[in-house]
């Protein structure tokens, strides 16, 4: 027989489930932390990136908007000669958290998720619903009307242009600055004000305005669940928090949904 002393997560693990598939539009948060596991690293924490070498400048878009050919020829110096979290976001693959969201998306618990990652990891798991607050590193957005593209080659040209509307095109990424591409803002606006639950993995819950989505819920009086390998400014406000890595915890949440829902494919 296994004790809690065996399992220290056992029963909240049992009480977060109870929550997600109790709850009739849960949507989710993500940060850093759910990609730490695919080896890419966090800004903040113990061996995140800011930690180790200090914040990056605050004026990236600044830069963007004075010289675009110039900040195109440093990206492609990048590309050339890529730096810590460039290189490990090219071969990153999803883990075990990112493969049980796209579960709980897949049987229809997780309705959607707002992730600050710009790593992609969340689609390359099967992920739909989702909605990409700070943008993607693989994709390319026009700064006009926001088309995207796929980011496989460096521009012939600097700055590329877009297709549709001849716009200045960027990569999707957003920089410090830059606002939120309306699309993304929109969407966060509906989903969360839809949602009576929110699951947050791997985020530290103080950049603004992702966190404030999840924030809106709770201040409903919805619960808010948390999954990280360390407590947050949020924990406090959580029903439910779990502190471990999110690779197994995510998996067992989304295993006990399962169990609590038959077949779990209803
Ligand atoms: P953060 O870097 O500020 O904090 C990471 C959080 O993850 C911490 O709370 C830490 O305790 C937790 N964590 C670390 N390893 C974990 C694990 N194995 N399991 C569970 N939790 C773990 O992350 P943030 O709050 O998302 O920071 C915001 C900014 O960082 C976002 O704008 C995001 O775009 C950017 N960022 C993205 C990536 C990426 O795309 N993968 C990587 C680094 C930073
Ligand atoms: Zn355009």
């Amino acid at each position: 027989m296994t004790t809690p002393h065996d399992d220290p997560h056992g029963e909240d693990i049992r009480r977060a489930a109870a929550l997600l598939a109790d709850a009739s539009y849960c949507i989710a948060l993500t940060g850093a932390g759910i990609s730490a596991e695919s080896g890419i690293p966090t800004f903040r924490g113990k061996d995140g990136l800011w930690t180790k070498h200090g914040e990056p400048p605050l004026n990236q878009f600044d830069e963007f908007r004075d010289s675009p050919a110039d900040w195109w020829r440093n990206v492609a110096e990048r590309r050339r000669n890529p730096d810590e979290l460039t290189a490990s976001l090219v071969n990153a693959q999803p883990n075990d958290a990112h493969f049980a969201m796209a579960e709980l998306e897949r049987i229809g618990v997780l309705k959607h998720t707002i992730t600050q990652n710009v790593d992609g990891l969340h689609r390359l798991a099967g992920m739909e619903r989702l909605t990409e607050i700070h943008g993607n590193s693989r994709l390319l957005r026009c700064t006009q009307c926001t088309t995207r593209s796929p980011f496989d080659e460096i521009p012939e040209i600097f700055p590329p242009r877009c297709d549709h509307c001849g716009g200045i095109v960027k990569t999707d990424t957003v920089m410090f600055g830059e606002p939120i591409p309306p699309d993304a803002l929109e969407r966060c606006y509906r989903e969360s004000s839809r949602a009576d639950c929110v699951l947050l993995v791997g985020t530290t819950a103080v950049v603004s305005p992702a966190a404030d989505f999840a924030f809106a819920v709770g201040q409903r009086g919805h619960p808010m669940i948390e999954v990280n390998l360390d407590p947050t400014v949020i924990t406090q406000y959580c029903a439910v928090a779990l502190h471990d890595k999110a690779g197994e915890l995510m998996s067992r949440i989304a295993a006990s949904v399962k169990e609590l829902r038959g077949s779990g494919d209803q």
